[in-house]
């Protein structure tokens, strides 16, 4: 396959240039490639329009096996592609819980069976996500991606700490959502100032960060590398910070929605405004922001987390937690980040791919480069586009940003060296 007159990145500077993929490799990027047998090749005009290695997301929530009226792995995977995702890694809440061979094998058969781009999963860190005995991480170990208890935190101190120790001597990160069940009291939305106008019980920053605190000193003892899902307060961005100059192996992530909108965003009492953690105030999406910008915050994940409308729609303290995120991350990134000047479209697109792989140590994905996987997307950065949940190929229509309109539209996804997204009004094959 040949794409034609490509845009790419190259030292953070747009460049001309055509891709043949062979197989499933990217084969050779230079400009104008002329082929002898070119009518016998695919040949794609990509139109002069941005081709970045295809992006990595390490937090979604696929829902199978077991909640498959949420969403499920066939749904879910045309979702990310569609959302110019090429690998995810799909979190262990799940019926059963991914915490020996057994079943992480039912997942497994399901992503093989069901999805269009790649799939690793995590092992649960506990069994059944009890946050009691440790699940059977040594038997998992060369399947997944890495352990998380991702829905609930780690409760106990020394149960995360031999999970550290164990993870490390496996080479695996521990994967962390980090809240502190003794001081979620009862909330539903962010403890500040929309909660008490609506009259709703707030969690408060410290549920995140105090365990965040808690973490990277285990991590230091444990030599583990410690990764923070969906980081949310600016302590925790201190913490983290902090940690990382004392030469701690802890990397972290933040979630579109948290860099996007804060608690002031949430108008009336709608559960699709519904997240945990929560959106925070307008001080904490700032640290966020500079976190971002000082490399304190190393990546971008979705936390994709669909639902059924029912689920969503009994208002703030009934509704379940979560927004779907996998097809308008980039474009609403983009659209608020990379056109307003405050991040760079290269440090975007590094925040969803090469720093992805290079803290993972995920060596053939994540860069635009010839011998690694022909993983790539497509991406018309001019296009406009209302997001509409009802052209979702995601079974969840759970956003509270239906309707806002948002530029940057991942128009093909190439995973493996096959194409497995394609929008057929703005791509001709031939
Ligand atoms: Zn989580």
């Amino acid at each position: 396959m040949l794409l034609k007159n490509c845009k790419i990145l190259k030292n953070g500077e747009l460049e001309k240039v055509d891709i043949l993929i062979k197989e499933n490799k990217i084969e050779k990027i230079s400009e104008n490639i002329v082929l002898e047998n070119m009518d016998k090749e695919k040949v794609i005009n990509v139109k002069e329009r941005f081709v970045s290695a295809g992006f990595i997301d390490v937090h979604v929530h696929w829902r199978e096996p077991g909640f498959s009226k949420k969403e499920t792995i066939y749904t879910a995977s045309r979702a990310a592609a569609r959302g110019g995702f090429t690998t995810v890694m799909p979190m262990p809440n799940l019926n059963p819980v991914p915490d020996d061979v057994e079943t992480l094998n039912k997942q497994l058969e399901i992503i093989k069976k069901d999805s269009v781009i790649r799939a690793i999963p995590y092992g649960a860190i506990t069994k059944e996500e009890y946050g009691k005995e440790l699940a059977d991480m040594e038997a998992m170990a060369k399947d997944v991606f890495a352990f998380s208890d991702d829905g609930r935190g780690v409760q106990n101190a020394n149960v995360m700490y031999e999970a550290m120790r164990l993870a490390a001597k496996l080479n695996k990160p521990v994967i962390a959502h980090c809240e502190d069940n003794s001081l979620i009291r009862g909330g539903a939305m962010h403890d500040g100032i929309r909660n008490k106008e609506l009259g709703i019980k707030g969690i408060p920053s410290i549920c995140e960060s105090v365990q965040i605190a808690r973490d990277v000193l285990l991590a230091e003892a444990s030599n583990c590398h410690y990764h923070v899902c969906h980081i949310s307060t600016k302590e925790s961005v201190r913490t983290v910070r902090e940690a990382k100059k004392n030469g701690i192996k802890v990397t972290c992530e933040v979630t579109p929605h948290h860099l996007l909108s804060t608690e002031l965003d949430v108008k009336e009492d709608d559960g699709m405004w519904k997240m945990n953690p929560p959106l925070r105030s307008i001080e904490d999406r700032k640290a966020l922001i500079d976190g971002v910008l000082d490399r304190t915050i190393d990546i971008i994940a979705t936390d994709h987390a669909p639902h059924t409308l029912e689920e969503k729609t009994r208002g703030i303290e009934k509704s379940s937690f979560g927004i779907v995120g996998s097809e308008t991350a980039f474009s609403q990134l983009y659209t608020k980040f990379v056109k307003t000047k405050i991040f760079s479209l290269d440090l975007l697109v590094k925040l969803m791919t090469e720093n992805v792989a290079k803290i993972f140590d995920l060596k053939d994905y994540g860069k635009l480069e010839e011998k690694k996987l022909a993983d790539l997307v497509v991406i018309d950065l001019e296009k406009e586009q209302i997001i509409d949940v009802e052209k979702f190929l995601s079974k969840g229509k759970n956003t509270p940003y239906n309707g806002e309109k948002v530029n940057g539209i991942p128009v093909l996804t190439i995973c493996d060296g096959k194409i497995v997204y394609i929008d057929r009004d703005e791509i001709e094959e031939r």
